[in-house]
C-alpha cells in the first residue's frame, strides 16, 4: 500500500516538483544580484559558492529529475538539492560580515519554506534536509564564522520557528494526500465490486428472462413465448398478406405410457419427442413450443395449408420411427410413441384474432384423434387463395 501511495504521489506531483525546482533555481541565481549589490568586494567568493558549489550541482540534479531517475530517487534527489541550497546559504553567512548575517538567515528561511511547501517533498525528506541545513549553519558559524552568540541565537529563533511551522504545513499536506489516496483506492475497489455485482445481476436477469420463456423439461419455447410469437407473426402476416400456419401436436395415449412406466419415463419420452419436433421448425420465424403436458405446437409463417400438412406428416412419421428406451422403467423397455396433428393455415385478416387459428388447428387435432390417432388432419376451413386477396 505504501509503495502504491508513493508511486501515485510521484505521478501526481511530477510536474509540480520539476516546475518548483526550476523556479527555485532561477530565484537562487537571481539572488546573485543581491550578493553583488551588498558586498561587491566579496562577490567572487559569494558567487563561487552560489554558482559553482551550489548552482551547477543543483542543475545536474534537476536534469536527473527530469529523466527516469525521478521515478526511483525523486524524493532523495530533491532532498539533496534542498540540503545543497541550505549548505550554500550557510556557507555564505560565514563569508559575509557578522553584522549582516540576518539578511542571509532570511535566505535559509526562504529555502525552508520552499522545501516544506512549494517543493511538495514528502514530510520526512523535507524535515531531514532543512534541519540538517540549520545544523550546518550553526556548526559553520561556530567554527569559522565571526557572528556573535546573540546573532546566532536570534537566527536560530527565526529558523527553528520557520522549520516548526513548515513541518506542520508539510505534515498536514501529506496527511491529506494520504487520505485522498486511501479514499481513491476504496472508491476503485467499490467500483470494481459494483461492476462484478452488476455483471452478476445482468447474468441473473438474462437467466430469469430465459427461464420465463423456456419450458424447463424440454428446453423448447413455453406457452408464454409461443403466444407472444403467435401475435407477432399474426400481425406480420396480416400486414404482408401472407399465410400463417399452425400445427397442433398431441401425443397419443400418453397417459398409458405414464401409468405403465412411471412419470419419469413419461418425461424422458417428452424430451426425446421434443428433439424430433424441433427438427421440423428450424427456419427463420418458425417456432416449436410445448403448450403444456403432452401438447406441442409448430408455428409456420409464410406456409400454406398444403406445405403445412406435408411438414406435419413428415413430423408424424419421424415420431412414429422413434424407439425410446426408458432407463427408469424396470427391465429397460422401449416405447414407440405416436402423435396426432391438427393443421390450419390462413391469411390473417382484420375480422379474426390469432386465437381463431388456434381454434381451427385444435379442431383438426380432434378430427385426427377421432379418426384413430397417429395421423394428420387439416382444417376443413375454406382456404383463401393468395391471388384472391390481391
Ligand atoms: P390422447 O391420445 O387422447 O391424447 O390420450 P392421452 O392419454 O395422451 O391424453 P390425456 O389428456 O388423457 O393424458 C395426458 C397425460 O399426460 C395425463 C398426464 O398424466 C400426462 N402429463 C401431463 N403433463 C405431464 C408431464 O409433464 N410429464 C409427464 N410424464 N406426464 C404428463
Ligand atoms: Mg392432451
Ligand atoms: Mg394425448
Amino acid at each position: 500500500m505504501e509503495r502504491a501511495f508513493r508511486a501515485s504521489y510521484g505521478r501526481r506531483f511530477h510536474s509540480q516538483n520539476l516546475l518548483a525546482m526550476g523556479l527555485a533555481l532561477l530565484l537562487f541565481c537571481f539572488f546573485g544580484v543581491l550578493d553583488w549589490l551588498l558586498y561587491p568586494q566579496l562577490v567572487q567568493q559569494l558567487w563561487a559558492i552560489r554558482y559553482v558549489f551550489a548552482f551547477l550541482p543543483l542543475l545536474a540534479i534537476l536534469l536527473l529529475l527530469s529523466g527516469r531517475y525521478y521515478w526511483r530517487y525523486g524524493q532523495q534527489l530533491m532532498a539533496l538539492a534542498l540540503l545543497l541550497g541550505n549548505l550554500a546559504v550557510a556557507a555564505m553567512t560565514v563569508v559575509i560580515p557578522a553584522e549582516m548575517n540576518d539578511v542571509y538567515v532570511a535566505g535559509l528561511m526562504l529555502i525552508a519554506l520552499y522545501g516544506y511547501t512549494v517543493a511538495r517533498l514528502r514530510f520526512v525528506w523535507a524535515a531531514a534536509s532543512n534541519w540538517m541545513g540549520l545544523l550546518a549553519y550553526n556548526l559553520a558559524n561556530l567554527w569559522w564564522g565571526d557572528a556573535s552568540r546573540w546573532d546566532l541565537i536570534a537566527g536560530n529563533f527565526f529558523c527553528v520557528s520557520t522549520n516548526i511551522m513548515g513541518m506542520v504545513a508539510s505534515y498536514t499536506m501529506e496527511y491529506d494526500s494520504r487520505r485522498g489516496f486511501l479514499l481513491q483506492q476504496q472508491l476503485r475497489r467499490e467500483r470494481q465490486r459494483l461492476g462484478v455485482l452488476n455483471r452478476e445481476l445482468q447474468d441473473a436477469n438474462q437467466r430469469l428472462k430465459k427461464q420465463a420463456l423456456t419450458d424447463e423439461l424440454t428446453g423448447l419455447a413455453n406457452r408464454r413465448q409461443f403466444f407472444a410469437r403467435l401475435q407477432e407473426e399474426w400481425r406480420r402476416a396480416r400486414r404482408r398478406r401472407e399465410y400463417l400456419a399452425l400445427v397442433m401436436i398431441d401425443v397419443d395415449y400418453f397417459k398409458v405410457i405414464n401409468d405403465r412406466f412411471g412419470h419419469q419415463s413419461g418425461d424422458q419420452c417428452l424430451k426425446q419427442l421434443a428433439q424430433v419436433l424441433q427438427e421440423h421448425g428450424r427456419r427463420a420465424g418458425e417456432m416449436v413450443a410445448r403448450l403444456g403436458g403432452e401438447e406441442f405446437a409448430l408455428l409456420l409463417p409464410g406456409c400454406g395449408a398444403e406445405r403445412a400438412c406435408k411438414i406435419a406428416e413428415d413430423l408424424r412419421e419421424d415420431v412414429a420411427r422413434l424407439d425410446i428406451s426408458l432407463p427408469h422403467s424396470p427391465g429397460r423397455v422401449a416405447v414407440h410413441p405416436t402423435v396426432s396433428c391438427g393443421v390450419a393455415s390462413l391469411v390473417p385478416d382484420e375480422y379474426h384474432a390469432p386465437e381463431y387459428l388456434l381454434f381451427l388447428a385444435d379442431q383438426a387435432l380432434y378430427d385426427a384423434k377421432d379418426a384413430g390417432r397417429n395421423r394428420v388432419a387439416c382444417s376443413s376451413q375454406p382456404v383463401v387463395e393468395k391471388e384472391e386477396l390481391a
